[in-house]
């Protein structure tokens, strides 16, 4: 039966019942009512007439009965005729009405009259006996009546209150359980266990709900383990080419716990992946040196001693976005070591030849001067300006081949510093000394502003003054003829100076300021000449913070460039 049914049963049981009750009271009240009336109409009124015939009977002091006295007597007993209703009542009533028609006849004779009365009243007595008889008699009955009544209707309100009182215990249960039933059941399948069966045995709604709810969860099951196996074969895939990789990678989630590490990484870290996944990465980081350079460095690159080798990577952290919210982050160390070990050739490469070809430079330069001197042999003019071509080739050659030299030093970190006190005017007055034919070459004038109240700084006198040579010689090339170039060198801060050179030129476009001081760069379309390697400022930049300081440029085009470099104050 249906829970809809089986409500509409209960209430309606119970709704009868009440209906059943309440018509059982109905009728016993109004046979109770009728009793009481029967009595007081039958019986009472009787003793009202026969107590109104007994007044005037009794009336003291009267010998004789009034005229008055007699009608009383006359309208009672002609009541009581019309009310007999015990069995015997009739015969007496006849017997009063004869014993009174009789006395008044004979009212005169007091005694016959007398006679009479006591007969009459005898009569009355006999009426009233029979009349209280009955009142007793009906009284019994309505009182047994009531008392049946009474035990009917409680007998029937009991039995509503133990059925409703069982209703009310049971059937709140009878729809929570299921329901709870079936709530745990939501929860489980919430947490993937599609194992979970409801076993509603009731053939109602709650019967239909739980076959649904099966039918669910085995649908469910079958997708889960229909999509499990791919799911296994994808994540194997992705785990064996994580595996197979040559960086190292490690998953964090957004907690930094450590969702997977991959061979390399576990190599590098030196850890078993049991160790490491599942962990909290801070922790792990405490006692592994490279996990925390991992996480804290921001520096991109890493040389790392593992597997008996020395390897170099870079780092790279990826953010793991969801639905625009960052759920954990991938860090790889880019294995760079290939790439180290070619720019190492490379640099080896390049300090062999510049080094190589400095000595026949060297010897060619040596020639041409043996032959610009008469006593070899006189030249024509033609001749001279080829040898003078000759002579400026090779020069060039020679600076080309020192800055090479220069590069492959720096690369190999063997740049040999040589520190001491000096003031910034020796760099200045070195450098201004050096680049001074250029400058009057192309008609520039070099404004300096160099106060001689500066501190002394702590430098490499020859590498500094490399530096500023440098950025000087950019500026008289990239200046127009009959222009200026300020050189200023002020303090900066409390611990540095700074050098800085304006020139007047074409300045730089936006685009290259950022890559100005990479190796072998060279502003695209800007150096006409065409001489320039593109490592001059290269140089200078390694020159320079390898003394501590910092360099950098400023520049607008068609407004010129600022190039300063900073070094640091000699406070000792
Ligand atoms: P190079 O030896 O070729 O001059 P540098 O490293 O000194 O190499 O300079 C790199 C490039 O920066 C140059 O090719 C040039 O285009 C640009 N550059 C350097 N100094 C200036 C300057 N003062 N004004 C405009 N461009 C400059």
């Amino acid at each position: 039966m249906s829970i809809k049914n089986k409500l509409r049963a209960g209430i309606g049981f119970l709704f009868l019942m009440a209906l059943i009750s309440s018509g059982l009271a109905d009728y016993y009240l109004t046979r109770l009512s009728n009793a009481s009336k029967g009595i007081l109409k039958d019986n009472y009124r009787t003793l009202i007439y026969v107590k109104n015939i007994g007044q005037v009977l009794d009336e003291p002091g009267n010998k004789t009965i009034t005229k008055a006295g007699l009608q009383v007597i006359e309208n009672n007993i002609a009541k009581e005729e019309h009310n007999v209703t015990e069995r015997g009542e009739g015969i007496l009533a006849d017997s009063l009405r004869s014993n009174f028609e009789h006395l008044k006849l004979v009212l005169n004779d007091a005694k016959v009259s007398a006679l009479l009365k006591s007969k009459m009243k005898s009569n009355m007595y006999g009426i009233l006996q029979l009349n209280m008889n009955a009142i007793e008699h009906k009284n019994n009955t309505t009182s047994a009546m009531a008392d049946s009544g009474i035990m009917l209707v409680s007998l029937i309100g009991s039995l509503c209150f133990l059925i409703a009182f069982s209703f009310v215990v049971n059937f709140p249960s009878y729809i929570a359980n299921p329901v709870r039933e079936l709530i745990q059941g939501i929860k489980e399948i919430a947490n993937k266990n599609y194992g979970k069966r409801l076993m509603f045995t009731s053939k109602d709604e709650f019967g239909d709900v739980a076959s649904a709810f099966n039918q669910m969860a085995a649908k469910l099951n079958d997708y889960e383990t229909s999509n499990l196996a791919s799911i296994l074969f994808e994540k194997k895939r992705i785990e064996t080419i994580i595996n197979s990789m040559h960086d190292a990678i490690i998953g964090l989630d957004d907690k930094l716990f450590i969702i997977f590490a991959n061979k390399v990484a576990c190599v590098l870290m030196g850890m078993s992946e049991d160790k490491l996944t599942g962990e909290y990465a801070p922790n792990v980081a405490l006692e592994n040196d490279l996990l925390r350079n991992m996480l804290i460095s921001d520096s991109q690159k890493m040389k790392i001693y593992a597997d008996n080798r020395e390897s170099y990577f870079t780092k790279e952290t990826l953010q793991v976005v969801n639905d625009e919210q960052v759920i954990g982050k991938v860090i790889i160390l880019k294995n760079i070591t290939d790439f180290e070990q070619l720019n190492d050739a490379k640099t080896s490469f390049i300090a062999t030849i510049s080094h190589e070809l400095k000595t026949p430079l060297s010897s060619i330069k040596m020639s041409l001067k043996l032959l610009e001197d008469n006593r070899v042999g006189a030249i024509n003019n033609e001749q001279k300006q080829l040898l003078k071509n000759i002579e400026d080739d090779a020069q060039r050659l020679l600076q080309i081949t020192g800055e090479l030299l220069d590069v492959a030093q720096v690369e190999t970190g063997k740049i040999n510093l040589n520190f001491g006190s000096t003031h910034p005017t020796n760099i200045v007055n070195y450098a201004v000394q050096a680049i001074k034919s250029l400058a009057e070459q192309k008609q520039v004038t070099i404004n300096i502003n160099c106060p001689e109240t500066l501190p002394d700084v702590m430098a490499d006198l020859d590498k500094s003054t490399w530096v500023l040579i440098n950025l000087l010689s950019n500026a008289v090339k990239y200046s127009p003829v009959k222009s200026a170039i300020n050189l200023v060198v002020k303090k900066q801060g409390a611990n540095t100076i700074e050098f800085s050179v304006k020139d007047f030129g074409q300045g730089i476009d936006a685009r290259y300021l950022s890559r100005i001081f990479e190796r072998y760069f060279k502003v695209p379309g800007a150096d006409h000449d065409k001489t320039g390697t593109g490592l001059g400022l290269a140089i200078a930049k390694d020159f320079i913070e390898a003394q501590g300081g910092t360099i950098g440029v400023e520049s607008e085009t068609g407004d010129g460039s600022r190039f300063y470099f900073s070094l640091i104050i000699n406070n000792t």
